[in-house]
């Protein structure tokens, strides 16, 4: 009994020292784990290959594990990023893809959830990388309007950051990003938008009406190749340039989950929501339907993006994927902020996991 007494008596000192000392514990861990969080290079430790990681797997719904849309690519030394989502540059941040090594940026469409992130972006690669080049931003026509409001957002932000930090650290040409605009692919006529260092990015049309311009892209490196499809209803163009790729990111809402939102928003008197709820499906991709996509184009994987709706209820990750076991047998992951996909060069390898 005593021993016991003694025993417990034990315990509550040092807890209790542990919680007088927490924020000096704390402290000290910070102090460590800052430290390997700065020396993790996460694009220096990948195998040789493309690479693909959701840096946003959400749409303009809010989702907890699911920013605004925006998918890191990387192959060999090189990274690039499609769209940036609202919340997907602290993601890069946070995954240990700093945004300083951001070579370029491809957006797929002008709709706001995919731009949102665009100027904290450009921020973040430039203090991050030290850059003297702004952040090259590519898409169909139109993306000047879009860059240029940005940066003059974003103008008086330059001028104290190079006042407080320094040309030599923030040089003022390196501020903020530059449309670098392309011909809208004709249809189905995909048109190569960028070659750098193996990794060839090729644009294409979509359909995302009353939306235009609205394009996808294919890239690929070392023998792999990956297609992302930006917002897009089923589409023949996804599938023809998807033929044989080994990834295919597709962006997913689910009819019939959207369906029981707009019965919830007619049911508490949300005209204007329900609305919005009924209209959105027409311009969007079933999970089915990208399934059949997926099946076929043969593609060795499916990855769903931009995900409609927010699946915050446990389970409802079974109810979105209504129906895509009907034609595609292969794996299917439904995205979510860090899931990585591996494609080692010249191999047919594809594995995934998840970077937290
Ligand atoms: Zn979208
Ligand atoms: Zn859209």
């Amino acid at each position: 009994m005593r021993w016991l007494a003694s025993a417990v008596m034990v315990t509550f000192v040092l807890l209790g020292s542990a919680w007088m000392w927490r924020g000096e514990i704390a402290t000290r861990v910070l102090a460590h784990g800052a430290a390997s969080a700065m020396q993790t290079d996460r694009i220096a430790d990948l195998p040789d290959g493309l690479h693909v990681v959701l840096c946003g797997a959400g749409s303009p719904l809010p989702d907890r594990v699911r920013s605004g849309p925006c998918v890191a690519v990387i192959a060999g030394s090189t990274m690039v990023v499609v769209d940036a989502g609202a919340g997907s540059p602290r993601n890069l941040q946070r995954m240990g893809l700093a945004p300083g090594r951001v070579a370029a940026v491809f957006v797929t469409h002008f709709h706001s959830d995919h731009i949102d992130g665009l100027g904290e972006l450009a921020m973040l690669r430039w203090t991050g990388g030290g850059w003297a080049t702004p952040l090259p931003v590519h898409a169909p026509p139109g993306i000047d309007d879009v860059v240029d409001g940005f940066n003059l957002a974003y103008r008086a932000d330059f001028g104290y950051r190079v006042a407080h930090h320094g040309e030599d650290v923030v040089p003022a040409s390196g501020a903020g990003s530059v449309a670098q605009p392309f011909d809208l692919p004709g249809p189905y006529a995909p048109t190569v938008v960028w070659h750098h260092s193996g990794l060839t990015v090729t644009a294409f049309r979509v359909a995302h009406d009353p939306v235009e311009p609205a394009v996808g892209y294919r890239f690929d490196y070392g023998g792999r190749s990956a297609v992302i499809s930006g917002d897009t209803t089923r589409s023949e163009e996804v599938l023809a340039i998807a033929r044989g790729a080994d990834l295919l990111v597709h962006e997913a809402l689910a009819p019939h989950l959207v369906a029981v939102l707009e019965r919830a928003a007619h049911t508490s008197g949300q005209a204007r929501l329900a609305k919005i709820l009924a209209d959105i499906p027409d311009y969007h991709t079933s999970p089915a339907d990208a399934a059949a996509i997926a099946a076929d184009a043969g593609v060795r994987m499916l990855v769903l993006y931009h995900i409609v709706p927010a699946l915050q209820v446990p389970g409802l990750d079974a109810a979105f994927l209504r129906g895509v076991r009907d034609t595609y047998d292969g794996p299917i992951i439904v995205g979510r902020d860090g899931t990585r996909v591996t494609l080692p060069a010249n191999s047919a390898s594809v594995t995934h996991s998840t970077l937290r």
